[in-house]
């Protein structure tokens, strides 16, 4: 399974040597490796020296093979026993993570509940029962289509979700496999000593059963910040760095890297210097995470005082104890579309109001905001007939679908509203743009409740129902809006694709499609400023919240209330308290002035960026400060 060719040298760490070996200058020099850097995405923070260990395909590999009629039953049998098979060997994978692995801990217990996916096994029947394949080559074939569901690869890998969202049936299956040919053990990789996993790509189930090996730090050719593997490396607390394409191509077994996670590059064969460098940047992060950490419990209140709530944006259930413990005060924003994409059939109304109930309890007695199902766009599911649009972001797409198809969000809202009697919650309508949509979205919200009213359920008298606002049309009518909603939540991703009139998928134009771009600056000061007048709450949930920078300027305009990635929240409420309301407000004054996004990441940077610099390089103070001449960090 492991490829290890030369066995590094130990150092007095049990990593690579430090020192420069100490043979005279002669032909040795010539084989001296030259350094090279590798850019990739800082999945998870941190800095780490060491030696690699470059692992191989660890997927299983089987015979296709058809099978007879008489062996049918016999083939779907071991399809179920390697169910059993492979949840078991996940459970010990969980039973052996240390208590504060909450994080993974979830992951692998969603992964538990998707090995048993009816969507999964329909189409595993099929192949076993009508086309006589054998149980492997059943599984296989499954997840190749389901993971075709999401379109076809390169043309959606830029979006985080989809490709996070295949590699989670890739893995299940994966697990299938290995129980069918009895490679269940996910043992499989063994470190005897501190080294740096390289590998094409790491699945969580690899990543936790490396929990007591000691990895030094994670490289793998694919993922995203959001991938399982940063996911799982930060709740890890070991430093990764993800989507280094050449990275299987340009590491050998026994190199000498450094994995800089806060910055994203792997540096190979580095210099004495850059060692020394490094080590440096190891102690100080180290120190600067557990300062943080060690903070995320206490309430986010400004230097003079202004309390901001800050919550939690959740895709799946598992996540909201993972919100929980990253201090979150309630989900903000609870995207409830996942719970409709990869199957063939709609959840019924049982199966959505037991997962809201579960979210509702895991956070109680916080909020939680449950939005609509948000499906068309770039959110695709297949038991929705959409149409084929020249552009889906303007066809029919998350109220307007709902408002199509009264009878499937009729179910959803009565599995909301059987939620209310759970603990706190709201209901969330995306993509509004007429105050006509709202009204209809009343009346619908009325018939469920007395639907469920007469069939007998518990619920709360009065569920909040606000909206997002994310559509230009919503936001300059947010005075107007406040007669129809009880709340409004800015989301700046989509406010930003329709404001701007940029995709959110375009790579070559990310650059331009900036949140600091001052149209959306004043809209998003409008929408604050009608709802104070109006006495409209109002959040924000886009991804701008987690930024830093972003997150104070936000307080300058006005909000009080922002939801983001769990993991950002340490982080967010740090930088609110080193700031006065009153500075804020006069930062975003005159960003509100500038001409261009430029301009006011300019701005942010000469104001802001000093007094964060230890936040946006990941680093403590001295350090970070001594290196505040040096450009952010991808943000
Ligand atoms: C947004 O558009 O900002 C938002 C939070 O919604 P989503 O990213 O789910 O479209
Ligand atoms: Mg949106």
């Amino acid at each position: 399974m492991t490829d290890r060719r030369s066995p590094p040298p130990k150092g007095p760490e049990g990593a690579v040597p430090v020192a420069p070996p100490s043979v005279p200058p002669s032909t040795f020099d010539l084989d001296v490796p030259e350094a090279i850097t590798l850019k990739g995405i800082a999945g998870s923070p941190g800095v780490a020296v060491g030696p690699a260990l470059v692992l191989g395909d660890l997927r299983a590999s089987f015979v296709r093979r058809h099978v007879h009629t008489a062996q049918i039953p016999q083939e779907l049998e071991r399809v179920t026993a390697a169910v059993q098979t492979a949840k078991k060997t996940l459970q010990d994978v969980d039973a052996r993570m240390p208590k504060a692995m909450r994080e993974a801990a979830a992951i692998l217990t969603a992964y538990q509940m998707m090995l048993e996916d009816p969507t999964l096994h329909e189409r595993i029947d099929q192949k076993i029962r009508k086309d006589k394949k054998c149980a492997e080559w059943a599984v296989s074939e499954a997840s190749e289509e389901i993971v075709a569901l999401f379109g076809p690869k390169g043309a959606t890998d830029r979006d985080a979700y989809i490709v996070e969202r295949r590699h989670d049936i890739e893995f299940v299956c994966d697990r299938l496999l290995r129980a069918l040919v009895g490679e269940e053990s996910p043992h499989a990789v063994r470190l005897d000593e501190p080294m740096i996993v390289v590998a094409r790509d790491l699945s969580p189930a690899d990543t936790a059963s490396m929990v007591r090996e000691p990895a030094l730090a994670f490289v793998t050719c694919v993922g995203t910040r959001t991938s399982h593997t940063s996911i799982m490396a930060r709740a890890l607390e070991i430093p990764a760095v993800v989507g280094v394409a050449d990275a299987l191509e340009k590491i050998r077994t026994g190199d000498t890297l450094v994995v800089d996670g806060l910055t994203g590059q792997v540096y190979v064969h580095p210099t004495d210097q850059s060692i020394r460098d490094a080590r440096q940047r190891s102690e100080q992060h180290l120190a600067f995470a557990r300062r943080l950490l060690s903070a995320r419990h206490k309430p986010c209140v400004t230097a003079d005082g202004v309390s901001v709530q800050l919550k939690a944006n959740v895709e799946l259930p598992a996540e909201a104890i993972l919100a929980v413990d990253h201090g979150a005060q309630g989900i903000g924003l609870y995207r409830t579309e996942f719970l409709y994409i990869d199957r063939t059939t709609q959840p019924g109304e049982d199966e959505q109001y037991e997962v809201y109930r579960a979210i509702v309890e895991a956070v109680s007695p916080s909020p939680v905001t449950l939005r609509t199902f948000d499906i068309g766009g770039d959110k695709f599911a297949s038991t929705f007939q959409l149409p084929a649009e020249m552009n889906p972001a303007l066809g029919l797409r998350a109220v307007r679908l709902a408002l199509k198809e009264p009878e499937v969000f009729l179910t959803q809202l009565r599995a909301m509203v059987r939620a209310s009697a759970h603990g706190d919650i709201r209901i969330m309508v995306p993509m509004v743009a007429s105050v006509h949509e709202m009204r209809e979205v009343r009346r619908l919200l009325h018939q469920a409740i007395e639907q469920v009213r007469a069939r007998g359920h518990a619920f709360e008298e009065h569920i909040p129902l606000g909206m997002m606002v994310e559509v230009p049309a919503a936001a300059v009518m947010a005075d107007v809006f406040a007669g129809e909603a009880e709340f409004f939540s800015l989301g700046t991703n989509d406010l930003v694709q329709y404001a701007l009139a940029i995709d959110r998928a375009s790579q070559s134009l990310a650059a331009q499609a900036s949140p600091f771009d001052p149209a959306i600056l004043r809209l998003i000061k409008f929408v604050a400023d009608a709802g104070k007048n109006r006495g409209i709450p109002v959040s924000l949930c886009g991804a701008m919240a987690s930024d830093p920078l972003a997150a104070s300027l936000l307080l300058g305009l006005g909000l009080r209330d922002l939801s983001m990635e769990a993991a950002a929240i340490p982080e967010i409420k740090e930088a609110l308290r080193r700031l006065t309301v009153a500075e804020a407000e006069a930062i975003a004054a005159q960003a509100l002035a500038c001409d261009s996004a430029d301009a006011v990441e300019e701005l942010l940077a000469r104001e802001l960026a000093p007094r964060l610099i230890d936040l946006l390089a990941g680093l403590a103070e001295d350090v970070a400060v001594s290196r505040s001449s040096a450009p952010p960090p991808d943000r």
